[in-house]
């Protein structure tokens, strides 16, 4: 299944990211209600990764242009103390948007958000916080199928009929899971394996060069420098890449530039899109990539 992305991602300023086929939205950054118009009206689930103000701005006129009974489903990273402070606030701002629910979430508990699709939550560290404490996710999304158990592919369709109305499906399937989509938000490189295997791979990569930015790292937060990303793409394995977040400081050349000097330093062969700063990126995936 191909999908449609529209992401627009700035450091500093704004991120949101919406997937259309899963009715999906990864964190709601300024713009996001202007960028998506009628679109975000679809969007039934919202996972955003962490409180900076980049990745929630977008929420209050999300919010008040969508809420219907039981939707938007709002999911936030448990102790997060910004979140329900915002609920509280629009509540009194919009009443009409009690009807939306928030739902506090945490490491690697799973969320079902239509048949056989589920977004699981990483803990990442770029909020410095003890364990057990969740203030910055990442989210993978999962599509779970059910498949024969091999004992049973040679039985005819009337055979399996039979054995499923004596001992029910369970008995003749296995469940198999894919991880059709990853997203890091905002986080340094952490253990390879945690994106291994992820077919749409979208990742931050704040910095071109290793120099930090006292703007973006002063919560002492952490970000991911774009050679540390590609390294790390070129060792494990991911099928598309969508590169995002980068700082306004570096122009779309520049950006250009360092990606396809380090796609060519790490011999990588699968296709990688760019979210420039300032632009909002329609169906990303349908775009040519920057390594055609
Ligand atoms: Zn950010």
């Amino acid at each position: 299944m191909s999908y449609n992305i529209t992401a627009y991602s700035t450091a500093l300023f704004s991120t949101w990211v919406n997937i259309e086929e899963l009715n999906l939205l990864f964190d709601v950054g300024d713009g996001v209600s202007s960028g998506l118009l009628q679109k975000a009206r679809k969007i039934k689930h919202v996972f955003i990764s962490h409180p900076d103000r980049d990745h929630i701005t977008g929420l209050p006129q999300f919010v008040q242009l969508n809420a219907r009974e039981g939707f938007p489903k709002i999911h936030y990273p448990k102790d997060a103390g910004s979140f329900p402070a915002m609920n509280n606030f629009l509540k009194q701002f919009d009443p009409h948007v009690i009807a939306c629910e928030w739902i506090p979430i945490e490491d690697r508990e799973r969320i079902e958000i239509k048949k056989n699709i589920q977004v699981e939550a990483l803990r990442n560290e770029h909020v410095q916080c003890p364990v057990g404490v969740h203030k910055s996710l990442s989210y993978k999304v999962f599509e779970i199928k059910q498949k024969l158990k091999p004992e049973f592919q040679t039985k005819t369709k009337r055979e399996i009929q039979e054995i499923v109305a004596t001992h029910g499906r369970d008995f003749i399937t296995y469940k198999t899971e894919k991880n059709i989509l990853s997203f890091s938000g905002d986080t340094p490189i952490d253990t390879y394996s945690k994106w291994d295997g992820s077919e749409i791979l979208i990742h931050e990569a704040t910095f071109l060069k290793t120099e930090g930015d006292a703007q973006f790292e002063s919560k002492g937060n952490k970000h991911s420098m774009l050679d540390k990303v590609l390294k790390m793409v070129s060792e494990i394995n991911v099928n598309q890449l969508i590169l995002t977040h980068f700082s306004s400081r570096y122009h779309k050349k520049e950006i250009d530039a360092a990606v396809l000097k380090l796609i060519k330093t790490y011999g990588i062969q699968i296709p990688v899109h760019v979210v420039y700063p300032g632009e909002i990126k329609r169906d990303i995936l349908n775009a040519s990539p920057i390594n055609e």
